[in-house]
């Protein structure tokens, strides 16, 4: 059987690779699927454009897929960048202009505490839909850390640690971070699934 991971971020397939046991699954991505266009991520919630993904992909592919829709929610900002995450510092910005914005946004705030977040969608065929989240709580530091990662990682120390997610060994950031919290539960819920197949 195939599964879809619904993304065309390099990063992300990486991680998702490394975490989940695919368990003999024929895998593949978006990028497998170049005439599929791109999901516009237009949904409030990190849940609503995870669904969505899920959803579109898994009917235009004709097979299972695993949408994760991930945020970055900053106490002191209210729960902001969260679902803007990618977009936080405007339409087609850089990882690196949303770090800018971000250390500027938190530089006169006490409370640095934020959690990223992983709201992971599977669905069938048909659209059928079942969603998992993962958290990781953790602080933003003032001045960009490590070179590892990808988005928001260097200003990210997770807690518990001294170091940043693009400090931190990726096979450790593959332990612990909101996507590996979420998709441990993805695991759980696709084991299930197996069963009822
Ligand atoms: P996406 O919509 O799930 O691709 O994620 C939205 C944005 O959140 C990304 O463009 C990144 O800026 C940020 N993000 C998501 N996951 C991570 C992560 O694991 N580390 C750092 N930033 C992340």
């Amino acid at each position: 059987m195939k599964l879809v991971i619904a993304t065309r971020n390099a990063h992300k397939l990486e991680e998702i690779k490394a975490i989940f046991d695919f368990q003999g699954l024929e895998v593949c991505s978006a990028f497998d699927f170049p005439e599929i266009p791109d999901v516009v991520e237009d949904g409030d919630t990190l849940e609503a454009n995870a669904i969505k993904k899920a959803v579109e992909i898994a009917k235009a592919t004709g097979c299972w897929t695993l949408a994760d829709d991930s945020g970055l929610e900053v106490k002191a900002l209210d729960g902001a960048p969260g679902v803007y995450s990618a977009r936080y510092a405007g339409d087609e910005c850089s990882y690196a202009a949303n770090n800018v914005k971000l250390v500027r946004e938190l530089a006169d705030k006490k409370d640095r505490s934020a959690c990223f977040r992983t709201v992971i969608a599977l669905s069938d065929p048909e659209g059928n839909i079942r969603t998992v989240e993962g958290c990781c709580p953790g602080e933003i530091i003032e001045e960009l850390r490590g070179t590892g990662g990808f988005g928001y990682d260097p200003l990210f120390i997770p807690g518990g640690f001294d170091e940043t997610f693009a400090e931190l060994d990726s096979g450790l950031k593959n332990k612990i971070s909101h996507r590996a919290r979420a998709l441990q539960q993805a695991q759980s819920e696709w084991e299930e699934l197996l069963k009822h197949l």
